[in-house]
């Protein structure tokens, strides 16, 4: 029997799984997903590939907590040969209290639900499956992991909005998110940049959601998401920045509910929105249509727009980085942002480029451009054995 924390990534849609084994939490034994939650749910598994387990059939009614039960069941009676010793869970939203990870008690819970307001679409669903096994395995280990918790070290000043003090107070502040996947482009700087990782880097995490964190010494210095996961890029459906007041005008003039604009924010907009064929990058790339065209090419105008806006963060470039689905696979995509950013010093390598090498910054750049893949699991299991393990004095 092999000891393994089993990470669950909980998304709006989708619920990632993976086993990590306690000795090599950066090798998992099985990594897989359940996406099109509400929509057409399918259950995939990536590691190992084939999969030499029946693979379960969703109902197109599933819940996160339904997939949850279900996949407790599968590792049951499939994945003999794992002992879990402890649960990961990233969780979306900790607030102004949880700046690092948490074990879970029933008061952590408490105080996680009390944050759904901040991040409704998300917060319960990832708090779904931490009841579930609280309430069937209750003496098993579970830690929480925040999205946010990575921008704690942001001065205030890249986190309050200019709206009157007491609704700062009151939490109305810039959280940021993707925190997970910064912590772990972070931990690999040292690997990659050498003398330069304690430099002024901006790494971008471009998948369906999209967001830039500048960091410095490590550390985060500003993000582009903000108060929601809605500020900041372009992103697959959502929107990023707009003018808020296209939002009172959409309210005052046009009568539309708010629900029907949450639902247009963060469904109808972004890629699909801005070309009417598809929230994917790839399908994008793959179509003539030139609204496709015009959706790259505003993704790409305002993330270079956003790298620009976070130099005063930083107050220089040394390092950009991209990851997560775009940032890893598109390099007509990261031509389309470097491309604008020549006067900052960043030139690519075409050939490099294309090829998604690790570096792919031209030989005379004065800014290092790397393609590093990101790994959010990794960082939940690193956690949770971190907390979990170390608690129980194993
Ligand atoms: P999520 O935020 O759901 O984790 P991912 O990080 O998986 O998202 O990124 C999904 C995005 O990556 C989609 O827009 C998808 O089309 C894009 N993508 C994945 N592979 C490629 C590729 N080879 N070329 C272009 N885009 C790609």
């Amino acid at each position: 029997m092999t000891d393994v924390i089993l990470t669950i990534n909980a998304g709006s849609s989708s619920l990632k799984f993976a086993l990590h084994p306690v000795s090599d939490p950066l090798t998992p034994v099985l990594r897989g997903k359940a996406t099109g939650l509400k929509r057409q749910p399918e259950f995939s598994v990536s590691v190992p590939a084939p999969c030499p387990w029946p693979i379960p059939v969703l109902d197109a009614s599933s819940t996160h907590e339904d997939v949850a039960r279900l996949l407790l069941d599968w590792l049951a009676t499939h994945a003999t040969n794992y002992n879990v010793v402890a649960v990961g869970h990233r969780v979306v939203h900790g607030g102004q209290a949880f700046t690092s990870p948490a074990r879970i008690t029933p008061q952590v819970v408490a105080d996680l639900t009390d944050l759904t307001s901040l991040a409704p679409l998300h917060q319960p669903h990832n708090l779904a499956p931490v009841k579930l096994i609280a309430a069937q395995f209750p003496a098993l280990p579970q830690v929480a992991v925040f999205d946010t918790s990575f921008h704690t070290t942001q001065d205030p000043l890249a986190k309050i909005f200019a709206l009157p003090h007491a609704l700062s107070e009151q939490g109305l502040v810039r959280y940021g998110f993707h925190g997970l996947s910064y912590e772990f482009i972070a931990s690999t700087l040292p690997e990659h940049l050498g003398a330069k990782a304690g430099g002024r880097v901006i790494v971008a995490h471009l998948g369906n959601g999209a967001s830039l964190c500048a960091i410095k010494d490590g550390k985060s210095v500003a993000t582009t998401m903000g108060f929601t996961a809605l500020d900041g890029l372009v992103m697959g459906r959502r929107s990023g920045r707009i003018d808020p007041g296209v939002i009172l005008h959409l309210v005052q003039q046009r009568g539309m509910s708010v629900p029907d604009i949450e639902k247009l924010l963060y469904q109808q907009s972004g890629l699909l929105g801005v070309s009417g064929i598809s929230n994917a990058m790839q399908d994008l790339e793959a179509s003539d249509d030139p609204r496709a065209k015009t959706a790259i090419d505003l993704f790409c105008y305002r993330a270079a727009a956003e790298i620009a806006a976070l130099i005063p963060a930083l107050g220089g470039l040394d390092a950009l980085i991209f990851t997560a689905g775009i940032g890893e696979n598109s390099a007509r995509t990261r031509a389309g942002i470097c491309d604008r950013l020549g006067w900052l010093g960043i030139t690519l390598d075409p050939a490099a480029n294309e090829g998604a090498q690790l570096r792919i910054n031209a030989v005379d750049a004065r800014c290092d451009v790397l393609v590093v893949p990101t790994n959010e699991d990794a960082v939940i299991a690193r956690h949770t054995i971190a907390l979990a393990l170390s608690a129980d004095g194993q």
